[in-house]
């Protein structure tokens, strides 16, 4: 949310100085924050990934496509061991005044902005953009919204974690079930491992 990071992470659409039609391929370096999750931290592995930027100049606007991997490193969900969780990121944007585009469609009317039933046609309806002002792309505040959107409900060490005994709270990972009966809900499957022990 810095002032500063925001202005690094900006990206000059307009001086790419596309025509209508051209694409082309950025790596751009993007600083991410630590994002809370439960109530924990996590650490985006690399802090700063290279993330690609695909642009197309449309009729009056861009198409943005964003993509970077990173690897979301912090406390198990359940255990609170250290955990990674690999997130992958591929988000598009589009950005297309409407103004400009009623002014280049021959017999398009700018007044003529009334509800229909017609489905829209993404080439000359009005789409904007929350990360584009003034032909400018702002990269940080996307990929980091974008990575909060791509956040999972819970990263765990592994799939079936054990979590904490509720009792002890110990690491239940390896642990024998049967040391923490603790004398509690005897639990017929673990009475059962104990016999065979
Ligand atoms: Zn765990
Ligand atoms: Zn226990």
């Amino acid at each position: 949310m810095e002032p500063e990071a925001e202005e690094n992470g900006l990206v000059d659409l307009d001086g790419l100085g596309l025509s209508h039609g051209d694409a082309t391929r950025l790596d751009v370096p993007v600083a991410l924050d630590e994002v809370t999750l439960g109530g924990q931290e996590y650490r985006p592995e690399p802090s700063v990934p290279t993330a690609r930027v695909d642009v197309s100049r449309t009729t009056s606007g861009y198409a943005l496509r964003l993509r970077f991997d990173v690897a979301l490193g912090g406390p198990c969900f359940r255990c609170l061991e250290p955990a990674s969780h690999r997130i992958a990121v591929d988000v598009r944007e589009v950005d297309q005044p409407v103004e400009s585009v009623a002014a280049e469609i021959p017999g398009a009317r700018p007044g003529d902005q009334g509800p229909d039933d017609q489905e829209p046609d993404p080439g000359e309806t009005e789409l904007e953009s929350p990360y584009v002002e003034g032909g400018q792309l702002r990269l940080s505040a996307w990929a980091r919204d974008a990575l909060i959107l791509a956040l999972p409900n819970q990263i765990l060490c592994r799939e079936d974690c054990r979590g904490l005994c509720s009792w002890c709270g110990e690491n239940l990972n390896g642990a024998d079930p049967a040391d923490h009966d603790h004398g509690q809900n005897l639990d017929p499957r673990w009475a059962k491992l104990r016999d065979l022990g």
